[in-house]
């Protein structure tokens, strides 16, 4: 008895040893990342040539769903309101069930360019990818929803063409557009679940001037915003992502608010069982049309599904996810700080912010600026930050010479007008909504130009310093006029 008494005590740290490694083995080893360097030559080689802007209409989309090869299984889900097709794509044999939905804001298109890249990249063989698609296909399935709303995206707005926000609909399914949105899932009981907007090009990460160019959040399933299993999911994913964007962009992720939303789609997907990852595509320097960001969506999709069907997600710690900068919503396309502005034959020195908005044409836009706020700015920042100190405001004013046509305007002479102090000329009627590039506002009423600093005004002035006209700024954008940078990006006659 005393000699196996003795040998259970001399056992017994191995055991425990033993116990300690088997709880390793529990969760699976880590497997090898992709690298930045792969996940960005996957994009290269596989991006969606026919998408290259943000205005892409269902109709462009239809011809590259119809036409997948045999890896994809298409199904039509429904129409629209307005009766046009909603589409599912499905890939993969695995028993993890990943479902991919983007665009139930009509005019949040970027993630939908990068789900057509996927898709060529998922049908791609033959090269040094081929062990990562053999991976996502044995162990995934995936199901796909791209442009939830089709009626918005035509008119590249919001909500869809009942002017329903689909996004708080995911109660009341009062659309049939969330009602097929609701079903799928229904149908498929996905494990894991992404949903692909876009946010305006104002936020910011919190503290930094570094706009946010992707955004995520883990929803939260209730009030008091718990976390269990299916949200520590989330959770997890999204550092992983973090991780990759991190070192391409570095500060530009933001974390969006967890309140929770009774009627939104994210949500509720999350509280209906399915670990939910929103991403919400912001605005990046001098990528107007998104492109860049779309390749960052591609790159963190692509390393997100490896690393759903590797598990390799289970490292990550809860943690990281809170370290992740909150969003804010403090940038402008331009501030001009500390100029001099006259009123009642008083100086002031102030800072001017303005923002351009985005004027439909057609399947394409134009820009138009305005003021939005004054006076202390020091908490915004610009895209772009003109340094006015020691200049002072000064109106421009409108040509009136004859009336011309927008042919018969050249840059030169429209320069040559910049110059001497005019802003604006006025052109044809017939030429109203045309665009152009010229570096005046060109209008077809005197009226429809003004130069004030008042919010709400058009960002249209000079920055004068004694008595050299030093910049103008037209239609919110800077000119140089020592060294103007032209042409302008588009404007329409006003
Ligand atoms: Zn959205």
């Amino acid at each position: 008895m005393r000699y196996q008494r003795f040998k259970v005590r001399l056992l017994l740290p191995h055991l425990l040893l033993y116990v300690v490694l088997l709880s390793c083995q529990s969760d699976p080893a880590v497997e090898p990342e992709l690298t930045l360097e792969e996940l960005e030559a996957a994009y290269q080689a596989y991006k969606e040539p026919s998408l290259s802007h943000r205005r892409f209409k269902h109709r462009d989309i239809v011809p590259l769903i119809e036409q997948r090869g045999a890896d994809f299984s298409m199904k039509r889900l429904g129409q629209s309101i307005q009766g046009r097709d909603i589409y599912q794509l499905a890939y993969g044999d695995g028993s993890i069930k990943v479902l991919l939905w983007s665009q139930m804001h009509g005019n949040e298109s970027t993630a939908t360019m990068a789900l057509f890249d996927l898709f060529n990249f998922l049908e791609g063989e033959n090269d040094s990818f081929d062990s990562l698609r053999h991976l996502i296909k044995k162990q995934l399935h995936l199901r796909f929803i791209p442009m939830v709303n089709p009626d918005g995206a035509e008119v590249f707005q919001r909500r869809n063409s009942l002017d329903i926000d689909l996004n708080r609909d995911a109660i009341d399914e009062t659309t049939p557009e969330a009602h097929l949105l609701k079903a799928a899932r229904e149908d498929f009981q996905p494990a894991f679940g992404f949903n692909l907007h876009d946010q305006q090009i104002y936020y910011n990460s919190k503290g930094t001037p570094k706009p946010a160019t992707i955004s995520v959040l883990a929803p939260a399933f209730n009030e008091s915003k718990d976390i269990n299993e299916v949200r520590k999911k989330s959770m997890q994913l999204i550092v992983g992502m973090n991780k990759v964007l991190q070192r391409i962009v570095p500060g530009h992720v933001g974390k969006y608010d967890d309140a929770f939303e009774p009627r939104a789609f994210g949500d509720n997907f999350q509280k209906w069982g399915t670990s939910t990852i929103l991403i919400e595509s912001g605005g990046y320097p001098n990528d107007p049309e998104k492109q860049y960001i779309r390749q960052l969506n591609f790159m963190i999709l692509l390393n997100a599904l490896y690393e759903i069907a590797t598990q390799n997600y289970h490292q990550y710690e809860v943690e990281d996810y809170f370290v992740i900068p909150d969003n804010d919503n403090k940038l402008m396309d331009l501030i001009v700080r500390k100029v001099q502005v006259e009123q009642q034959g008083q100086y002031f020195k102030v800072d001017l912010g303005i923002k351009q908005q985005e004027v439909r044409v057609d399947s394409s836009y134009t820009l138009s600026s305005s003021i939005v706020d004054k006076g202390d700015l020091s908490v915004f920042y610009g895209y772009e930050e003109l340094d006015a100190e020691g200049l002072a405001f000064k109106p421009g004013n409108i040509w009136k010479g004859t009336h011309t046509s927008l042919d018969e305007l050249t840059e030169h002479k429209a320069l040559e007008l910049l110059k001497k102090g005019y802003l604006a000329i006025s052109v044809k009627k017939e030429n109203k909504g045309e665009a152009h590039q010229l570096p005046l506002m060109v209008v077809t009423e005197e009226k429809a130009f003004r130069s004030g600093h008042q919010i709400g005004h058009a960002a249209n002035f000079f920055l004068q310093r004694d008595n050299e006209l030093r910049y103008a700024v037209v239609n919110g954008f800077v000119i140089d006029l020592r060294n103007p940078k032209l042409p302008l990006p588009a404007q329409h006659v006003f």
